[in-house]
């Protein structure tokens, strides 16, 4: 008989969503391990490896008391506790994020099926550079919240070839797509309006987030008066561009 498949998770946990299109929401986040970038931001240090470890999981939504588990755990431990948790609340959506989940698309590929069967709506936050991966994980109907990785700013040397193929498939999938670039002071303008023409030949109607870089470890936001013109900028190559800090961060939430 073969054995279940396993993910390596750091967290499981309730919260409000703080990104993106669906900020305010209440959500249950999925973090699981491991990501093959390394971006000069990144603020989940913790997640960025895919090793055996302690993984967190919260007691009842919103407690702020974890259990510990040892990490990778069998898909059918994971699958029963979120749907345990989601009985407890009736969140949004689970929301599977990291470090970057599409490098764990097996075991996605058997938790995401008996999530949706429950009823629970499947939000996946990812660097969007695996587009293979997400054939094998994602359906239409879900959303996928994708990252546009800009040199100038992470440092993290992705391949805008590779983010252009993402978003293709995910567009062919059916699934509800926005787009989210962090921006700071480092930020090259002419790198973001080519990112943003690659996005509006997919798709002109796209929403695209840019995302002020948090001041935490000593990375630079870009000011206000700056941002007032790069959106404008923006705005001409894709009309939905908006302008929205982490509002979990403003609120002091994790
Ligand atoms: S893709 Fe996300 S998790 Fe990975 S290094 Fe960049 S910010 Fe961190």
């Amino acid at each position: 008989m073969n054995e279940p498949a396993r993910l390596f998770i750091s967290e499981i946990f309730s919260a409000i969503q703080g990104e993106g299109r669906y900020v305010g929401s209440r959500q249950i986040f999925l973090r699981l391990s491991g990501c093959d970038l390394r971006c000069s931001y990144c603020d989940e240090p913790d997640s960025l490896e895919k090793k055996p470890g302690h993984a967190r999981i919260e007691t009842r939504p919103g407690s702020r008391e974890f259990d510990e588990m040892e990490s990778p755990l069998p898909v059918t431990v994971v699958a029963s506790r979120i749907v345990e948790f989601e009985s407890q609340l009736a969140h949004r959506f689970l929301s599977v994020t990291g470090g970057e989940p599409l490098i764990q698309p097996a075991g996605l590929s058997e938790l995401l099926p008996v999530c949706r069967a429950s009823g629970m709506k499947i939000a996946l936050e990812t660097s969007g550079t695996r587009p293979d991966a997400l054939r094998l994980v994602a359906e239409a109907g879900d959303i996928i919240s994708m990252d546009i990785k800009l040199d100038s700013v992470d440092s993290a040397g992705v391949d805008p070839v590779s983010q252009c193929e993402f978003l293709s498939a995910a567009i062919e999938i059916g699934a509800e797509v926005y787009c989210k670039a962090v921006i700071s002071a480092s930020l090259d303008a002419d790198e973001l309006r080519e990112a943003a023409k690659w996005i509006a030949d997919l798709d002109p109607s796209l929403t695209l987030y840019l995302q002020p870089v948090s001041e935490a470890g000593g990375e630079v936001p870009p000011s206000a008066g700056a941002l007032l013109g790069l959106q404008a900028q923006v705005m001409e190559i894709l009309s939905d561009t908006r302008v929205l800090p982490q509002v979990h961060k403003l609120m002091g939430q994790k």
